[in-house]
């Protein structure tokens, strides 16, 4: 009936997928975030997510998180302990909001992420009082979750609707350039601001990026082998 490859199952281990990776290209992009930072704020964006991801995955890799509301929660409590300035208890709350959110299931749906992060941007948007173009992160999440409701209204297999949410971030990050920011260190440079990406819009496309890599991955492996298609995802290519 379809081509695409099987959805992968949106449970634990999943979830933990989403963050490993997430983790490790927030290390990736660590110096451009903190560069972003250092044009219109302090310079601290990149190393500050780095390592509250880095004490994020230590938390992972030595609990055995029960559900994906426990990898959600973990990562947000951690992070809200580790970054400093105002990325940190953002992103931690929206993590942990996000958590909440899907329950004590064991395992989601796109709806059900679709939920999840509207409670995050719901979260982000309660803390830090930022409206659209006032040059944040909320200025990707939004449109990124409205992408991904969309998606989810509209029944878009996942991987689709996972990279319109993709998308809708990267326009929305690249959208703060021309924009002053009104939140934020980078509000005190007035004008000045105008002319740079929002830090956190960038790193936010980094983590949502991250989700649809984690997807793209899990369904390339036949991570759901519950589906009866031809293969268990163990088929070998053949070589040269
Ligand atoms: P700090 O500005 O305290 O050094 P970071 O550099 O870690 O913190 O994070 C800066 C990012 O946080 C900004 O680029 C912006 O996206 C986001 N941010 C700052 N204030 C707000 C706010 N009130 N609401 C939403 N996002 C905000
Ligand atoms: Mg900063």
């Amino acid at each position: 009936m379809t081509t695409s490859p099987a959805a992968p199952a949106l449970d634990t281990a999943f979830f933990t997928a989403w963050i490993t990776r997430a983790a490790a290209a927030i290390e990736a992009d660590r110096v451009r975030l903190t560069e972003l930072d250092a044009a219109i704020g302090d310079g601290d964006h990149g190393t500050n997510l780095d390592r509250g991801f880095a004490g994020v995955m230590r938390v992972l890799d030595t609990t055995s998180p029960r559900t994906p509301a426990t990898v959600l929660s973990l990562t947000g409590t951690t992070l809200i302990s580790k970054v400093g300035g105002a990325s940190g208890p953002l992103y931690g709350t929206a993590f942990r909001r996000a958590g909440s959110a899907l329950g004590d299931t064991p395992e989601t749906d796109l709806p059900g992420l679709a939920a999840a992060l509207d409670a995050a941007l719901a979260a982000i948007r309660k803390l830090g009082a930022a409206r659209d173009g006032d040059k944040t992160m909320v200025d990707a999440l939004a449109p990124a979750v409205a992408a991904l409701n969309d998606a989810a209204s509209k029944a878009t297999p996942l991987l689709d609707a996972l990279s319109a949410m993709v998308d809708a971030a990267r326009a929305g990050a690249e959208a703060t350039i021309p924009m002053q920011a009104s939140k934020g260190r980078a509000s005190y440079l007035g004008p000045r601001s105008i002319g740079h990406e929002d830090p956190g819009a960038a790193s936010t496309v980094v983590i949502l990026t991250a989700l649809l890599d984690a997807a793209i991955a899990a369904a390339s492996d036949g991570h759901s082998a519950a589906s009866g298609g031809p293969t268990d995802g163990r088929e070998e290519p053949s070589g040269d």
